[in-house]
């Protein structure tokens, strides 16, 4: 079978995505390769497609076995034999596995990197004819990299104790030039085909807001999404906790996650969320690796993270089905404190010299300053990360917030002049919010103890809304006139520009939004959210999913994505070629399940028709 036959008959896909085909046919080639492609663009196929092409057996090296059970399962369901050897099989199913495996039954194994050297595991290796070794989340053996995994060094021993040299592929995510060249010299790979493709994910939409009420304003979003599936990340346990508190009291379906909980706590909540018994995931940081549920419709961040590489990573895990996805970022000042406070106090960098930690700490303060601006940015959102990524795009995207926002340019000099002298007539002593209530003469416990009521400039803008205030503050930090502390107190203190703003002839001006507008697009995105809920016949076949997934004790997703199911919806297949034209049906699973789905539509066709016809 060729590859475009496998793609369509097993994985029921009509054409490869930007760079697949290449790294395919390379590894098909013999070369050794190096795809490093953004989360959800579709690495798992290009080892997948051609380990059921070559003579021999394909191990592939995964770090998780989450990971690992998710794209075995899809393969088995797709038609395709695969099996993994990893600690959560007892020792007889090991064995068992290894026998079969031995026999030649998988072209593709799952492997743990802390099997590969075992006796056990070595024994069948070497008798076995190994055709390619392929590195997933191959990052892991980078020192560099976020998630550097000791256990990946022995891939290269393992290599080069096999008889024959097998193709070695390796794939990431991640794309510092550091992390790359780590890859290469350690894995030993030779003259590989190194293959990027772009980081922008075209159907993620990209927000900020700095909303008073950060609850009302995750609230809205989980709104417009009833009965999608949704993450929301914290940067702390306790917000966690309280956040998925108050979900669960407005009767909506949450669950948590964190490293406060136990193993088992942590695994069966996962378990929750993938198999959509619960819609929503509260969570840190600490979950999201190894999550392939392709059905996330929003990311939102409870609070900023502490830079854009985690930003990028996190939203990530939306919309990994290609269907559209939103990503919410809410924004506080608090967030920088808290971000910081972090940064001081990293425990992994205590084994550090006190001269790297130093370095380390810059060079992190340096992101969370750059993750900031992002949170300020007028210019379009998908622009200034895929910069940061060192790519270049259109400056232009029409698809965040901010290209769908109009700015209008603002003089802001006298607002500017009245919180520079604040800040120069209470000697550079206090934080943003001290400021900022002064000015708006705020009639505070805290203000009357620090006596700024006395202060001259104390009630001058009180005419001026206060996320207005927020605003022209922050623009002042960006451009320079005033700065803040790099530690947890955040005071401002005036800069060498500071004094221009009083000079004759200075004017300070900002972009500032546009209101009605916002409003404009505001309804126009609710529109199009209600024409997707609106479709009975999606939330038809999404309950036959789900009916199917349980029967079948797999997570629904990996019966059908939600892009094949609404793939369905816009072919309404009737017939056997027609269901076989929708994207993600292959003749394996049409096998399986195509004659539910087609009943279910059909049924559905037949309710339309009789509607129609009735008399009003
Ligand atoms: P990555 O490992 O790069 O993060 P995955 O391999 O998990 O991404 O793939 C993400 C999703 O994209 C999966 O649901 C997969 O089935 C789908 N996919 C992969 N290749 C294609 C393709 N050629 N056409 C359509 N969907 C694809
Ligand atoms: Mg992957
Ligand atoms: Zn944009």
């Amino acid at each position: 079978m060729d590859k475009y036959e496998i793609l369509r008959k097993y994985f029921g896909y009509d054409s490869f995505r930007q760079g697949q085909e290449r790294l395919i046919d390379h590894i098909l080639e013999g070369r050794d390769v190096l795809g490093i492609m953004p989360t959800g663009s579709g690495k798992s196929l290009c080892f997948q497609v051609p380990a059921f092409m070559m003579k021999g057996i394909t191990l592939v090296i995964s770090p998780l076995i989450s990971l690992m059970k998710d794209q075995v399962s899809a393969l088995n369901q797709a038609g395709l034999h695969a099996a993994f050897l990893n600690s959560s099989l007892t020792t007889s199913q090991y064995y068992k596995a290894l026998s079969y495996a031995s026999q030649g039954r998988y072209p593709i194994i799952y492997v743990a990197p802390e099997r590969l050297l075992t006796d056990s595991f070595l024994n069948f290796a070497l008798q076995a004819e190994i055709a390619m070794v392929a590195v997933d989340e191959a990052h892991c053996i980078s020192q560099w990299g976020q998630d550097f995994r000791p256990s990946y060094l022995k891939i290269t021993e393992f290599i080069g104790l096999l008889p024959r040299r097998p193709v070695v592929s390796a794939f990431t995510a991640t794309a510092t030039s550091q992390v790359r060249e780590d890859i290469i010299r350690i894995l030993g790979l030779r003259d590989p085909d190194i293959v990027t493709t772009g980081y922008d994910r075209p159907n993620l939409y990209l927000e900020v807001q700095t909303p008073k009420d950060k609850y009302a304003a995750l609230k809205n979003c989980i709104d417009s999404h009833p009965g999608q599936c949704g993450i929301v990340y914290c940067l702390t346990r306790k917000l966690v906790e309280e956040v998925c508190q108050r979900l669960n009291q407005d009767g909506l379906s949450a669950t948590r996650y964190h490293a406060g909980l136990s193993d088992q706590e942590r695994q069966h909540n996962q378990d929750d969320f993938i198999y959509d018994r619960a819609r929503i995931m509260v969570a840190t940081n600490a979950f999201g690796m190894g999550i392939d549920k392709s059905n996330v419709r929003y990311v939102v961040h409870y609070n900023m993270p502490k830079n854009l590489e985690s930003y990028f990573q996190e939203i990530g895990r939306a919309g990994r089905d290609g269907e559209p996805a939103d990503c919410l970022l809410l924004y506080s000042g608090q967030d920088v404190v808290t971000n910081q406070f972090f940064i001081e106090h990293n425990q992994e960098n205590e084994a550090m010299d006190a001269q790297t930690r130093a370095v380390v700490m810059e060079r992190d303060q340096e992101r969370l300053r750059k993750m900031t601006f992002y949170c300020f940015t007028h210019d379009c959102l998908r622009d200034y990360i895929l910069r940061y990524f060192g790519e270049y795009g259109s400056n232009y995207c029409g698809k965040c917030a901010n290209c769908l926002t109009q700015f209008e340019e603002a003089d802001v000099t006298e607002a500017a002049a009245a919180l520079i002298r604040c800040v120069g007539t209470s000697r550079q002593r206090y934080g943003t919010n001290v400021i900022i209530d002064t000015v708006r003469g705020a009639n505070t416990a805290k203000i009357r103890n620090y006596r700024m009521d006395e202060n001259p400039c104390y009630g001058t803008l009180s005419r001026v809304p206060v996320y207005r205030l927020r605003q022209i503050m922050n623009h002042l930090v960006l451009t320079g006139y005033l700065t803040v502390t790099n530690d947890a107190y955040a005071i401002v203190k005036l800069t060498e520009k500071s004094r221009e703003v009083t000079e004759e002839g200075c004017q300070v001006m900002m972009k500032m939004a546009r209101e009605p507008e916002k409003e404009k697009t505001k309804k126009k995105k609710t529109a199009d959210a209600d024409r997707a809920v609106d479709n009975a016949l999606f939330e038809r076949l999404r309950a036959l999913r789900l009916q199917i997934a349980r029967e079948q004790q797999v997570p629904p997703y990996i019966v059908f994505s939600d892009k094949t199911l609404a793939h369905m919806c816009v072919i309404r297949p009737e017939t056997k070629e027609e269901m076989l034209s929708v994207s993600g049906v292959g003749e394996f699973k049409y096998e399986k399940y195509g004659e539910q789905f087609l009943d279910c539509v059909r049924t559905w066709l037949k309710k339309q028709e009789k509607m129609e016809n009735e008399p009003e």
